[in-house]
C-alpha cells in the first residue's frame, strides 16, 4: 500500500505526473480540483456551491473540501494506495489530512513561475472526457477536437490571467507552509518540472525509490 500526495504550482504538471504513476503501480489518483469540475459540469447542488469560487481562482471552503475527500477516501477503492493531488492546500487540510492517513511521501514539483504561465495558458480540456492537452508539446490530432472521444476541446475557466494571479498568490502564501510542514516530516522529494514528462516520471520514481518508469511506446 502507498500513499502519496502531489504538490506544485498550477501547469507544473500534477495531473499528468500523477496518471504515469497511478496507472503502472494501480493507484487510485485522486485529484480534488477535477471532482468539483465534475460536479460543475453535471450541475449537482456541489458544482453550484462552488462553482464561483473556482472560476475567480478562489480556493473552496475548508469544511467543504475535506468532505469532498473524507467520502472519497472513504469508498476505499485503493488497495494497493493513493495519490492525492490538489489538497492539502493549506495547512488546515493538512492537520486534517494527517489525523486519518499517514503518508509514504509528497512529490513537489517545482517549476518558476515565469512558465507557468506559458503552460497554464496553453492548456486545453476536453469538454466531454476532461483529458487534457497541451498546445506546446501535447496537441490534439485535430485542431480543437479530443484524440479520445472527439470531444471539443476548452479552455479551463479559471484559466485566465485574473484568475492564475490569484491562485499562484494562495499557492505561495497558504501552500507553500504546507510543504515546509511535510518537509520538517522528511516526506518531501522535489523534482525539477521543466524537463518532458517521460523524464520528470524517470525522476520521480527515482526519487521514490520505485520501479524504473518504461513508457508503453517502447
Ligand atoms: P486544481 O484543478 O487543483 O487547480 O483545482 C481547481 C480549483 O478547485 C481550485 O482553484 C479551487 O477553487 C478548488 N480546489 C481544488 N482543491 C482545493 C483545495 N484543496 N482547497 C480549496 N479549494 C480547492
Amino acid at each position: 500500500m502507498r500513499k502519496y500526495v502531489i504538490m506544485g504550482v498550477q501547469g507544473s504538471g500534477k495531473g499528468t505526473q500523477s496518471a504515469l504513476l497511478a496507472a503502472d503501480l494501480d493507484l487510485v489518483h485522486i485529484a480534488v480540483g477535477d471532482i468539483f469540475r465534475w460536479n460543475v459540469q453535471h450541475h449537482t447542488k456541489l458544482g453550484a456551491q462552488v462553482r464561483r469560487t473556482m472560476a475567480a481562482g478562489e480556493l473552496v471552503s475548508d469544511d467543504l473540501v475535506e468532505g469532498v475527500v473524507s467520502e472519497r477516501l472513504r469508498q476505499h477503492d485503493w488497495n494497493y494506495g493513493f495519490i492525492i493531488d490538489g489538497f492539502p492546500r493549506n495547512e488546515r487540510q493538512a492537520g486534517f489530512f494527517l489525523e486519518s492517513y499517514d503518508i509514504d511521501g509528497v512529490i513537489q514539483l517545482e517549476l518558476p513561475d515565469s512558465e507557468v504561465r506559458r503552460r497554464v495558458m496553453a492548456r486545453r480540456l476536453c469538454a466531454n472526457c476532461g483529458l487534457d492537452y497541451n498546445l506546446i508539446n501535447n496537441s490534439p490530432r485535430d485542431e480543437g477536437k479530443c484524440d479520445a472521444c472527439g470531444g471539443k476541446l476548452v479552455q479551463r475557466e479559471d484559466d485566465t490571467e485574473a484568475a492564475l494571479a490569484v491562485r499562484l498568490e494562495d499557492y505561495h502564501t497558504k501552500t507553500n507552509p504546507v510543504l515546509e510542514l511535510f518537509r520538517r516530516k522528511e516526506y518531501v522529494v522535489s523534482i525539477d518540472a521543466r524537463p518532458d514528462k517521460e523524464h520528470v516520471q524517470r525522476a520521480i520514481r527515482r526519487a521514490l525509490s520505485l520501479p524504473a518508469y518504461q513508457p508503453a511506446s517502447r
